[in-house]
């Protein structure tokens, strides 16, 4: 389990990779003409239409090859919107503090002056604070960008009313669609008002995305931004008839691997994707039963409920125990599971997203970890354990360090390699112990090929 929060690691089916292995997709150039691709055309067809249903929109764009360059592409559409209005000046764009990073970054990027609304203690957002900002800025309004379910795992109750409020000043909807796997078959960003959204089929639609891609980022519009789909030079047949420039070399982006999505959809259908979408909230929601008698869960909806991933509040205890997100995220190693997302969007925290294709056994082997850490941080904080020198701190242990005849740490290698019974049938061994991040951070070191290699070659 790669419990990564708004990351959306899901099982990546081999009979969902196996298309991306045909010679007849492999093969193809991107700008192979029309007549030699019907195939993959087809297959965007059809995929477009599916994804357009998914999200209640009327057109969709293949090109953006991830999810940031989905919300530069979006954000340039509705650009071209406004300037085909006359209102070339509505260049504001509101975030709320709660967004990803990407959000500034692609809001910059496409030329946008940025201001940022409030979230109230909830973690949802100030709805009063982004009706001033909507009207102080009513004139130049451009865009609002906003995620939902929002990245604090809430459905954000009032995202109507904020969607209406941007609306009637003016500005258009640009949706963050990367938790559409809380949405899917239930709701969509058509439905609460966006006018745009990326998807993120590296998240939601199953592409593999461990180690960084690659991605893919389509954008899903409203009737009224259609139009202005970005184009190709090579291809006069993508994009729309007033086109923004392309936000990628090819076309359809990384085509190949929209195979995989295709994939998805098709052999899930209607009703599998409703019931992914359910099992991922359910599973979430389990999760926060079995944790919220030992951790604080830092937001909840209305109905003391998450959407498909929650945020465990751990900042109290680096004042209690001298322990870190990133000592809980290391000693996870030991009891074999990737970390859960550290420290986003809130510093000190630890977001969680199961999503629907974890096993029930498989929850709660991770709960029973994360509540035998909880009481190995309690037994720092009643002083039985050392602040600098516990489980925590020195995690993750190695097979190597484990069987050292010089073991002289103030537990024993059992409790440091076994805490749990689980691991007896289940052990991953951690190939190294803790590096130093923030001095790997600082002194990089090239791993590609030196010039003189090739030559020899
Ligand atoms: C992942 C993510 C993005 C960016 O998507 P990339 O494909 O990584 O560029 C944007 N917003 C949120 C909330 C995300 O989780």
């Amino acid at each position: 389990m790669i419990p990564l929060g708004s990351c959306t690691m899901k099982l990546n089916a081999a009979s969902e990779l196996m298309p991306i292995t045909f010679p007849g997709f492999a093969h193809m150039h991107p700008f192979a003409p029309l007549e030699q691709a019907q195939g993959y055309h087809e297959m965007f067809a059809q995929l477009e239409k599916d994804l357009c249903e998914a999200t209640g929109f009327a057109a969709m764009s293949l090109q953006p090859n991830s999810g940031a360059q989905g919300e530069y592409a979006g954000l340039m559409v509705i650009k071209a919107y406004h300037e085909a209005n006359g209102d070339a000046d509505r260049k504001v764009c509101l975030i709320p503090s709660s967004a990803h990073g990407t959000n500034p970054a692609s809001a910059v990027m496409a030329g946008f002056e940025i201001v940022v609304t409030k979230c109230d203690e909830m973690g949802n957002i100030d709805v009063e604070d982004l009706k001033a900002k909507a009207e102080e800025h009513k004139d130049r309004l451009g865009a609002l960008m906003v995620t939902y379910p929002s990245t604090h795992g809430v459905y954000e109750e009032a995202i109507q009313e904020i969607t209406s409020i941007i609306h009637a000043h003016g500005g258009q909807v640009y949706m963050d669609g990367a938790n559409m796997n809380a949405q899917v078959g239930l709701t969509n960003p058509g439905n609460i008002g966006a006018d745009v959204c990326h998807l993120n089929l590296h998240k939601t639609f199953a592409i593999p995305h461990g180690g960084g891609g690659p991605g893919m980022g389509p954008i899903g519009v409203a009737a009224h931004l259609a139009d202005f789909l970005p184009g190709s030079v090579m291809l006069e047949k993508a994009g729309g008839s007033k086109a923004i420039n392309a936000v990628s070399a090819a076309p359809y982006g990384s085509a190949l691997i929209l195979m995989i999505s295709y994939a998805y959809i098709k052999m899930l259908g209607a009703e599998g994707l409703r019931h992914s979408t359910e099992m991922a909230i359910v599973n979430a929601n389990y999760i926060k039963a079995r944790l919220s008698e030992h951790y604080g869960i830092l937001y909840t909806g209305k109905n003391n409920t998450v959407a498909h991933e929650m945020i465990l509040d751990c900042r109290d205890f680096k004042r209690d125990a001298g322990v870190e997100v990133a000592d809980i995220a290391k000693r996870l190693i030991d009891y074999g599971f990737h970390s859960p997302t550290v420290s986003f969007p809130v510093a000190e925290t630890l977001m969680i997203e199961p999503t629907e294709s974890e096993d029930k056994e498989e929850l709660d082997r991770f709960c029973d970890a994360m509540i035998s850490i909880r009481k190995e941080i309690k037994e720092i904080e009643n002083g039985h354990a050392d602040r600098e020198n516990n489980l925590l701190k020195n995690a993750p242990h190695t097979a190597d360090c484990i069987i050292n005849k010089d073991w002289n740490y103030p537990y024993s290698p059992q409790e440091a390699a076994y805490p749990i019974e689980y691991l007896k049938d289940y052990k991953y061994w951690v190939p190294v112990r803790r590096v130093d991040n923030a001095f790997g951070d600082r002194n990089l070191i090239c791993s590609c090929p030196s010039i003189e290699s090739y030559e020899m070659a």
